[in-house]
């Protein structure tokens, strides 16, 4: 590693960030927008008839976000951004499933993202409902799957907010394991994947959150 130490970015350097900037420079964006909303400084930028005429006919958004559907979990809200910017896959639970990736997979290969951010949250319904284990009905049971690795991973005696942490990480791994589009655009062209953990109440969003869940060795 170099000894010189890295100029630190600030906001104002990742104001206007695009897709083929370095994933690190993304990723700083979506913090300074999250610490806009936490402080209920949103500046509702490029949300009007500007950005409707320049995204007419194309895009270019310069992250990925996999959300749950939470009606409190808002990704455009949380990381302060306008039309254009986001390529938002929401689904309860935020599940890595095969219609979730392929969607990912879309913006990974024909709109050339570099940055995928699984957003898991306080209080999910859906990662309680895998850790309840009862009959939800066919189609929410075959959702609730996708939870059960996390739930297994982490224990009878797990909390909940530590099986929403795993659960996130199980997904991002999924993106890389079950895709070789994801796979490869990390290895060739440097795609990033990190994990969020969005809490209700302050709006922050904590990244990369450890696995707390890691099997015990004997
Ligand atoms: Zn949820």
């Amino acid at each position: 590693m170099s000894k010189k130490n890295k100029k630190e970015l600030k906001c104002k350097d990742v104001e206007d960030v695009i897709y083929t900037d370095a994933p690190k420079k993304i990723l700083k964006r979506l913090e300074c927008g999250n610490k806009r909303f936490m402080k209920d400084k949103l500046r509702n930028e490029k949300q009007g008839s500007v950005q409707r005429k320049k995204w007419n006919t194309t895009q270019e958004p310069f992250a990925i976000v996999l959300s749950c559907a939470d009606s409190r979990v808002v990704p455009e809200l949380v990381f302060d951004t306008g039309l254009g910017e986001l390529f938002v896959v929401r689904v309860a639970g935020n599940i890595a499933n095969t219609d979730s990736i392929a969607s990912i997979e879309y913006a990974v290969a024909v709109l050339g993202c570099r940055l995928i951010v699984v957003l898991g949250h306080e209080g999910c319904g859906a990662v309680g409902a895998a850790m309840d284990g009862k009959d939800m009905g066919y189609n929410l049971n075959h959702l609730l799957v996708n939870i059960l690795p996390a739930v297994k991973a982490c224990g009878c005696d797990a909390s909940k907010d530590n099986v929403i942490v795993e659960n996130a990480l199980h997904a991002a791994n999924e993106l890389t394991a079950r895709s070789e589009i994801i796979s490869g655009a990390v290895k060739d062209s440097g795609l990033k994947i990190h994990t969020g953990y969005y809490h209700l109440e302050s709006g922050k969003v904590d990244f990369d959150k450890k696995s707390p869940c890691k099997k015990k060795k004997d």
